[in-house]
């Protein structure tokens, strides 16, 4: 059988197209057999690698990605760097633990969570993104059609689900009941990251309700990495650099609803 025929059967698409160009490499660098062999499976493996990270953030419905090394963690100096690498290094997602990111708009919640997220799909997890709001939008309308099992495992099944912005809208206790469910069911089964504008204290009037709102943190903070970023937004950093702010406000003054719109 000739060589390319018996690579399209193998389905190594990546090396196949690589191939002469890795036979000619390797004739010029005067390659021993198991150099050239490892250089053609790491072609095909990493083309491979490549395509199931490329699959895999399509299904996160990330809205962008940003990643950890595009993190300026001098701005931000109330985050320990050591608990972000012991979460880059992804222990809590074999571990079903949780994350929690708390702080005031433009500090970068969305950014870590984000970063966190596609460090999970570079390591072969599925990860699912949504805000709150798009979240319970979903299951109310699934419960309204009478599917609201198959919507709850849509959710239940990622590895890593990200629930961006919890807090700036309220739940009614339909709603608060609803993302109970779905937090008992992810619980020590699967990573949750939800970022929020509110401290916990503050999460009974989200829930609407404050034994739900007690039973909801108990659940998430079992097993849970708090990351609380007391900074200035990062957003207005840049628009205070173009002159269009005055000086920082005390991290006390930050009011975050005006500042989101910012
Ligand atoms: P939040 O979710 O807390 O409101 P975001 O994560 O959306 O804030 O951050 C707002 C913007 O600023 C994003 O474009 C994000 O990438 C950027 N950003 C925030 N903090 C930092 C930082 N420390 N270093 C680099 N970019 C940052
Ligand atoms: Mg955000």
């Amino acid at each position: 059988m000739e060589l390319s025929g018996l690579l399209e059967k193998m389905r190594m698409d990546h090396l196949l197209p690589q191939l002469d160009a890795l036979c000619e490499q390797a004739a010029k660098k005067d390659l021993n057999y198991r150099d050239f062999l490892l250089d053609a499976l790491t072609t095909e493996w990493n083309g491979r690698h490549l395509k199931g990270v490329e699959a895999r953030l399509r299904l996160a419905r990330f809205p962008w990605v940003k990643t950890l090394e595009q993190f300026d963690f001098s701005f931000q100096p109330s985050i320990d760097k050591k608990v972000i690498r012991e979460l880059s290094s992804l222990g809590f997602v074999g571990r079903a633990e949780n994350i929690i990111i708390l702080g005031p708009p433009g500090v970068g919640k969305t950014h870590l969570a984000i970063a966190i997220g596609f460090k999970a799909l570079e390591a072969g997890h599925t990860a699912l993104f949504l805000t709150l709001e798009s979240m319970i939008t979903r299951l109310t309308k699934a419960r309204l059609e009478n599917r609201v099992e198959r919507q709850l495992q849509q959710f239940v099944s990622p590895k890593v689900l990200i629930i961006d912005e919890m807090g700036y809208l309220p739940m009614n206790r339909e709603e608060a009941g609803l993302f109970f469910r779905l937090l008992t069911r992810r619980y020590e089964k699967a990573s949750t990251i939800i970022t929020s504008n509110k401290s916990f204290v503050d999460w009974g009037e989200i829930f609407n309700d404050q034994v739900l709102a007690t039973a909801i943190l108990d659940r998430l903070l079992h097993h849970c990495t708090t990351l609380n970023i007391k900074g200035e937004s990062y957003r207005l950093k840049e628009k205070r650099k173009a002159g269009l702010f005055g000086p920082p406000p005390k991290a006390q003054e930050v009011r975050p609803d005006e500042e989101e719109e910012a």
